[in-house]
């Protein structure tokens, strides 16, 4: 079976773990301030805080927003629980705004009917989902206009860039996911950006017990450090990370024009002016069809997968909350219709000319 997602570790990940290992200094340390560096300066943002992971990351960036027991934060329903999870752990309210059918993203439109019925909206967080950034220009107007904090969700989107500006230097604060099947990964790790010095440090309080100078605990804070173990193998992965989205692009480009003539198969929307980075290559097949396209594909050994099959308000933990389905309508559509096919580096030519093999043969 082709798989849906492979992780890369070569020599340069050994290396530099085997340092980290027989240096002795396994937690905080040097590893974790170079990847930090390195990642704000890959990213264009002034300042990198490593987390945990991408979950924590995106917690941190929310207390960083100053969210707050009784807030409301708006968000895509077309994402990972964790998107929506991390507002609930503020105490406050996620509210959904319905998603661009094109894109998959967040549709600004929608944000603004949101924006205009609910009041106070304290954030948004956006996510640049599959690897494609969100309608920068179109947010960034609602901003100055509706005046919330602005958090993305970059999980999914490392490198990828909005009219030349990457992913993660546009909002408040950004939340990366490090997790093993992310195009860069360091097994789980993640990391905020900010270009705000004042977030810089209450972040650092933060992912570090609220500590503040030595041993005083000025802020409820968590233990959400990053390993120096994980930055090394972050540190080698960023190192190679643009050759991955060459390829990746590469692939998806393969696919593109391959499956133009497939009645069957709506290939990704790239907005001119996006660097869509493919974390996922994701088509949509008829919302009927799909059970049976897929069970085809894994029969003739093409790994796939449906990211995401349900909204994140229709989950049972979310239903027990109030929201109720018809909400978003496009969200819905889309979670219906949506599968991924492999796109990652690690595919060889001869596995990539194997997947469209088997799709254009697939009888509807
Ligand atoms: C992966 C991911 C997360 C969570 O990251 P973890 O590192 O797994 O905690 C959050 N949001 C999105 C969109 C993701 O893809």
């Amino acid at each position: 079976m082709i798989p849906i997602a492979y992780p890369v570790i070569e020599k340069e990940e050994k290396l530099l773990v085997e340092e980290v290992l027989n240096s002795r200094m396994l937690a905080s340390g040097k590893y974790v301030e170079t990847f930090e560096r390195d990642f704000a300066k890959y990213s264009g943002a002034k300042f990198a805080i490593a987390t945990t992971n991408g979950t924590t990351a995106l917690h941190a960036a929310l207390l960083m927003c100053g969210v707050k027991r009784g807030d409301k934060v708006v968000t895509t329903p077309f994402s990972f629980i964790a998107t929506s999870n991390s507002i609930l752990f503020c105490g406050a309210k996620p509210v959904f705004a319905d998603i661009d059918p094109q894109t998959f993203n967040i549709s600004a439109e929608s944000l603004e009917k949101v924006l205009k019925k609910e009041k106070n909206v304290k954030a948004v967080i956006i996510v640049h989902l599959y690897g494609l950034t969100c309608d920068m220009d179109a947010i960034l107007k609602l901003k100055k206009k509706y005046k919330f904090k602005l958090i993305e969700d970059a999980c999914q989107a490392h490198g990828a860039q909005y009219k030349g500006k990457k992913a993660g230097s546009f909002g408040d604060a950004a939340a990366f996911s490090f997790y093993a099947t992310k195009n860069m990964m360091t097994g789980e790790g993640g990391i905020v950006l900010t270009n705000d010095a004042k977030a810089d440090k209450y972040a650092r309080q933060i992912i570090n017990h609220g500590r503040d100078g030595h041993s005083t605990f000025t802020v409820l804070g968590y233990n959400y450090r990053l390993t120096n173990l994980a930055a090394a193998i972050g540190i080698a992965q960023l190192g190679k990370l643009e050759k991955w989205i060459l390829k990746r692009t590469e692939n998806a480009q393969k696919y593109n024009n391959a499956f133009k003539e497939l009645d069957f198969i709506k290939t990704p929307f790239v907005p001119e002016n996006s660097r869509h980075v493919f974390h996922q290559y994701t088509v949509r097949v008829k919302a009927g069809e799909r059970n049976k396209f897929m069970n085809y594909l894994k029969e003739n050994g093409v790994g796939c997968g449906i990211y995401y099959d349900t909204v994140l308000y229709r989950q049972p933990y979310y239903k027990k909350l109030g929201y109720k389905a018809g909400l978003c309508p496009q969200a819905e559509k889309a979670a219906k219709e949506a599968v991924s096919l492999p796109v990652h580096p690690s595919l060889s030519d001869s596995d990539t000319d194997k997947i469209i093999k088997v799709i254009k043969g697939y009888k509807k």
